[in-house]
């Protein structure tokens, strides 16, 4: 992040207690929230969370119900949404068919409040393009590209503004994985190069982590943690986090303590001296890539395959401990069948992580 350079229109964006109802629905409650100017900032979690609603509220498509949103140092709470200087690229782009990619790209500049020169408008229309890669299709139709390239007409047209913000809104979503994936770095050094501040909304994992510099995991209209990609996957804050990031997401291991260990059925984990377990009790998660098979007496978790799967480079086991289905991803070349009685441990103890059972966040 150091070496790249900050656009000079980048803008920080703040919520101060921000919340949204909508009727009796809580859609955000409580944000606090500052994302640095330049930043690439991706809200990410589950449906009906609260990120789009998020999201529009920095547009001023919605108005919050309480709290106040600053773009840079400006309060812009009740700013109309034409006068926040923010681009929005939404899942479904829609371009005007009749209109050449050109036209389409120039379509904001043309708006009369804009009063852009026809000299301009050629300018910031391929400077966009050349940016893009579309400088040799800026003569075509809509239906005469491809999928990936409309996406990026999209991008252009959200360009020419110069916005102070960008703000994405599963703007990959309707594109097939290849192009995804295409689509993913060519966006994230599109940012790099602008060094403008990018709000994302996704709730695909993977794209997350690739792209951002911060992300904002939201649950049921609160932010549960904010950090760097590997900091959230490394050390969830709380239960949901450690369950929701990873794919499949953490292990949680119940039991009670006792002898230095946490103990449930199929469950013998040393605890370390550091950690200290509160009255609500501890649970302790382990991600399914930490675990690798060992013979029973050494065991941390004992229990019966019940299915595994092979990816291609590795195989994923998922394992009944006591009532809890343990996953891991094991070697390629493993004979392990389902019914078979194995032992697991975390290859690296330090990895595993501590939950307070009653309060759910890590110890
Ligand atoms: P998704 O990933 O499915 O797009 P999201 O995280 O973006 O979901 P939001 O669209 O922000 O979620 O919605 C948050 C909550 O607010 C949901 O429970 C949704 O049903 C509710 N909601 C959103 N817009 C409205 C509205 N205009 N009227 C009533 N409820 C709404």
């Amino acid at each position: 992040i150091a070496s790249r350079a900050v656009g000079q229109s980048a803008r920080s964006v703040r919520f101060v207690d921000v919340a949204k109802r909508f009727g009796s629905v809580a859609a955000v409650a409580d944000v606090n929230l500052t994302i640095a100017p330049g930043q690439f900032v991706t809200l990410l979690g589950p449906s009906g969370c609260g990120k789009s609603t998020t999201l529009s509220m920095i547009a001023g498509l919605e108005l919050p119900s309480q709290g106040h949103i600053y773009i840079g140092d400006r309060d812009v709470t009740t700013v109309p949404p034409a006068d926040r200087d923010i681009a929005m690229v939404f899942q479904s782009y829609a371009l005007y068919p009749h209109l050449t990619i050109f036209e389409n790209i120039a379509f904001p500049l043309r708006a009369k409040r804009r009063r852009t020169t026809e000299t301009e408008v050629t300018r910031k229309v391929t400077d966009a393009a050349r940016m893009l890669g579309l400088d040799k299709l800026l003569a075509r139709f809509p239906r005469e590209i491809s999928g990936g390239q409309r996406q990026r007409v999209a991008l252009g047209r959200a360009m020419v503004r110069t916005p102070t913000i960008y703000l994405l809104d599963e703007p990959l979503s309707n594109l097939d994985q290849q192009l995804r994936v295409q689509m993913r770095s060519e966006l994230k050094d599109l940012h790099q190069r602008l060094g403008a501040t990018m709000l994302y909304v996704t709730h695909d994992q993977g794209e997350a982590m690739t792209l951002s510099d911060i992300i904002a995991v939201m649950s049921a209209g609160r932010i549960e943690q904010v950090g760097a990609p590997r900091e959230l996957y490394d050390r969830p804050a709380n239960l949901f986090v450690a369950r929701f990031l990873g794919e499949p997401g953490m292990n949680i291991l119940n039991g009670d303590i006792g002898d230095g260990r946490l103990r449930g059925q199929g469950v013998a984990i040393a605890l370390p001296p550091t950690v200290k377990a509160g009255p609500g009790g501890l649970c302790a998660g382990i991600r399914p890539e930490d675990l690798v098979l060992c013979p029973i007496p050494e065991a941390e978790l004992t229990g019966v395959v019940r299915t595994v799967e092979f990816l291609g480079s590795r195989c994923l086991m998922r394992a009944d401990i006591g009532d809890t289905l343990v996953t891991a991803f094991l070697p390629a070349e493993v004979t392990t069948q389902p019914g078979e009685t194995v032992g697991l441990k975390a290859s690296y103890p330090g990895r595993t992580r501590w939950f307070d059972v009653a309060s759910g966040l890590a110890v």
